[in-house]
């Protein structure tokens, strides 16, 4: 039996963060991983949509040239080169990664792992014990029932990524980050795309303003979207697949992508023999991520927080350290930035305004028009910088909707996590023209001395 100071099980953005941390802190780590080391976000999620998504921008661009003055023609889009140029750079950050993970003398272990006690999981017929034992096995894409995902007509976000064609039509089911960022990439590449939401708004958890904004937009680009009605069943033929909604409507398209959300990873690996507390799957834990059982730790999409590659990056980190003894900070969730990389971007951090009514704040809302911004009219993006502040002037909420506005949110994340107020953010220069000043006009307009905005 092989003995580690902390045992890792799964090897995506959670596990990997947490065995690096672990390791420079000078414990010994082994990390567990059935399929390939860097998980979800880096080998099925995070890294090759944004790709995909870059790719539609350049066709997008090519579309738009004459716009700026320089005459292109968009011929079509080369589904082979598209996926060789994704899974490039997929394959270049998967080597990166395994080699950082070797040269922190981490032991990388190839296989399916059981927890087979609190502090030994079983690998291949070997056991390997720690001090600590971290769970780290991540989420798979949820269906409804009457689904039938067979990979070609109806599929998930898995088989989306590896289409060696482009469907003439789609049908989006679920308007969540997910579903709104493969419905820009299909609309970029020439697809008929219609989005079904049971909620009344496409990104509902993000401030109604901002999904209002999207909705403006996917319209203006002929993304179709059904709001506030829900699925009933799916039924396939040659011609595709036909959806019909509660309502009675229904649309038919080639394939029909299920993007309902993503459940935990946890059954049949041992977690409920071992008494390990848990709520619809998702292990429960503290602020520090301990479970119920003393020395289990658990971090990632499989706990009931932000299911974000960097909430995982962040709560592993927040493992490592609180065992290394170095008693880290919880983490706030609302400070998480939280970005949608559709065409355009829709990013956030702090309350929204229903949540900070929710919480009974006397608040103030300000909204700057991207209109107002020389980069964003260079760019010949639409959209806003908003606000939420409390009486005193501190920012307790920023939402920003236009192209590249997910860069932005490198500033609104210091604004809102330094609990800044709106004169401090005020009386900084912003680089002009950059879409950044949209955020120092902002602030300035919120504390009363507006630059380039009008009323
Ligand atoms: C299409 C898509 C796009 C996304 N885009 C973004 C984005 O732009 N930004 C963002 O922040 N997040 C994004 N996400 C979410 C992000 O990918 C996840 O939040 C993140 O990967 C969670 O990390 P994790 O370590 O908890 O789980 P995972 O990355 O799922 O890793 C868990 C690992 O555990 C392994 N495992 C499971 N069971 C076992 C076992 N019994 N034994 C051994 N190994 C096991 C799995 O093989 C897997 O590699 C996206 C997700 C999807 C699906």
């Amino acid at each position: 039996m092989a003995q580690f100071d902390l045992v890792v099980l799964g090897g995506g953005s959670g596990g990997y963060a947490c065995a690096l941390r672990a390791a420079q802190l000078g414990q010994t780590v082994v990390l567990i991983e059935k399929d390939k080391l860097g998980g979800t976000c880096l080998h099925r999620g995070c890294i090759p949509t944004k790709a995909l998504l870059h790719a539609g921008e350049v066709a997008d661009s090519s579309r738009h040239s004459s716009d700026f003055g320089v005459n292109t023609q968009f011929i079509s889009i080369d589904m082979v080169g598209v996926n060789a140029y994704k899974d490039g750079v997929v394959a270049r950050l998967y080597k990166g990664l395994q080699g950082l993970v070797k040269s922190r003398n981490i032991t990388y272990v190839e296989g399916a792992g059981r927890l087979i006690s609190p502090n030994t999981v079983e690998v291949n017929g070997e056991q390997y014990t720690g001090k600590n034992v971290v769970l780290a096995t991540g989420s798979y894409p949820r269906t409804l029932p009457g689904l039938d995902i067979d990979g070609v007509q109806i599929i998930t976000s898995e088989h989306a990524l590896h289409m060696d064609r482009v469907p003439a039509s789609a049908i989006v089911l679920g308007g969540g980050v997910i579903g709104c960022e493969f419905a820009s990439v299909w609309k970029s590449f020439g697809s008929e795309v219609t989005i079904i939401e049971g909620l009344p708004h496409l990104v509902a958890l993000e401030d109604e303003s901002s999904s209002k904004q999207l909705e403006r937009a996917f319209r203006k680009r002929g993304i179709n979207f059904e709001l506030g009605t829900r699925f009933a069943s799916a039924t396939k033929d040659a011609n595709g697949v036909t959806v019909t909604l509660e309502n009675g409507a229904t649309f038919t398209a080639e394939v029909l992508l299920v993007a309902v959300g993503r459940g935990p990873v946890s059954a049949g690996i041992g977690y409920e023999e071992q008494g390990i507390a848990m709520d619809h799957g998702y292990v429960l834990v503290d602020d520090k991520c301990r479970t119920n059982i003393p020395g289990v730790w658990a971090v990632g999409d499989l706990i009931p927080t932000l299911q974000l590659a960097h909430v995982g990056f962040g709560e592993g980190i927040l493992v490592a350290e609180e065992i290394a003894g170095l008693n880290p900070r919880p983490i706030n969730y609302d400070g998480v930035p939280r970005v949608t990389y559709s065409e355009p971007e829709v990013a956030s951090v702090g309350l929204t305004t229903a949540k900070a009514k929710e919480k009974g704040i006397d608040i103030t809302e300000l909204s700057y028009d991207l209109a107002g911004n020389g980069k964003a009219q260079i760019l010949k993006t639409a959209g806003s910088v908003k606000l939420i502040a409390d009486k005193s002037g501190r920012v307790l909420g920023i939402h920003m909707v236009g192209d590249r506005v997910g860069e932005l949110l490198a500033e609104a994340q210091l604004i809102y996590n330094w609990e800044a107020e709106a004169n401090d953010v005020a009386s900084l220069i912003h680089a002009h023209p950059t879409l950044s000043e949209a955020v120092g006009e902002a602030h300035m307009a919120l504390a009363g001395k507006p630059l380039h905005a009008h009323g």
